[in-house]
């Protein structure tokens, strides 16, 4: 029984997608068959590729719903990439365990937290029913000590609590920050 789940967490900028591009490089060496998938809603640097923020790309297939990615995982895949899990519906934690029991190695990246330091998506399911976790930091841009959390700011103001959970963006609209760093007041923006 060869398959398992690995999950790369942590906040943005921790380099969760530089991580799964160098475990995606080091499949290609070995030429074993990857595929790698990306949520169809991520179109921040790239519609079909994963781009890390210091600039690294690798081509990725863009899906709009997590079942859509058996239709293009044939039985020859030896490994599974997936960016961005967070994103995704909540069936995405039963594609991946399937996946998993079907004998391939799914390596999936995501934020662990959402911008309000609060579980984010499907990524606690996947995180329990992983084999292998790698928790990632970021460095907080307030203190320069290891940053576990994600600041959104809007017109350079921290976001309030019940502002919409999902808004794509980079570093124009978020920061990495630590605990004592990470603010979210009461209320909408
Ligand atoms: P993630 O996928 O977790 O959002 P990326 O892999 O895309 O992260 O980007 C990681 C890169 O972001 C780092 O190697 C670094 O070059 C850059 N970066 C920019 N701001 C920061 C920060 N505050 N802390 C750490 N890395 C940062
Ligand atoms: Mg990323």
């Amino acid at each position: 029984q060869k398959g398992s789940i690995e999950v790369i967490c942590g906040s943005m900028f921790s380099g969760k997608t530089e991580e799964l591009i160098r475990r995606i490089r080091r499949v290609q060496y070995a030429r074993q068959n990857l595929m790698i998938f990306k949520p169809k809603l991520d179109d921040r640097y790239s519609v079909n590729e994963v781009v890390s923020h210091n600039g690294l790309s690798a081509m990725a297939q863009p899906v709009d719903n997590s079942v859509d990615i058996f239709q293009w995982v044939h039985a020859d895949v030896d490994v599974i990439a997936i960016d961005e899990a967070q994103f995704f519906d909540g069936k995405i934690v039963e594609v991946v365990n399937q996946l998993a029991n079907s004998g391939h190695r799914v390596i999936v990246a995501g934020l662990d937290q959402d911008f309000r330091g609060e579980p984010f998506g499907s990524m606690p399911g996947l995180l329990s029913m992983a084999e292998y976790v790698t928790k990632l930091q970021a460095v907080c841009v307030v203190c320069g000590e290891p940053a576990s959390r994600t600041q959104r700011l809007i017109n350079g103001e921290p976001a309030c609590f019940d502002d919409p959970i999902i808004l794509v963006g980079a570093s124009e609209a978020y920061e990495a920050r630590c605990r004592r760093h990470h603010e979210v007041p009461a209320g909408v923006s």
